[in-house]
């Protein structure tokens, strides 16, 4: 088995080693890396599928993944949409 110091001088635990890490727990909690995010996308009435982007994406794009405003049809319709 490898033994690998990460920058700070520490040892890092073989299990991250194996999963392919260089730095130490304490570094990386210190250092967080986004995760990755995912939407829903249904594709028909079946079933769904997850797109995975990047956090970046994510936010760029939040505004149309969240649906806002009134859930209702009626509602909809009766609040001026052309103002
Ligand atoms: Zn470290």
């Amino acid at each position: 088995m490898k033994i690998v110091y990460c920058a700070c001088g520490c040892l890092v635990r073989p299990a991250r080693v194996e999963a392919g890490f260089s730095n130490c727990i304490r570094c990386a909690n210190e250092n967080p890396v986004e995760r990755p995010k995912g939407r829903m996308v249904y594709t028909g009435k079946v079933g769904a599928e997850i797109e995975i982007m990047s956090a970046e994406t994510w936010r760029e794009n939040k505004d149309r993944f969240c649906p806002k405003g009134a859930r209702s049809a009626v509602k909809n319709f009766s609040k001026s949409v052309c103002s």
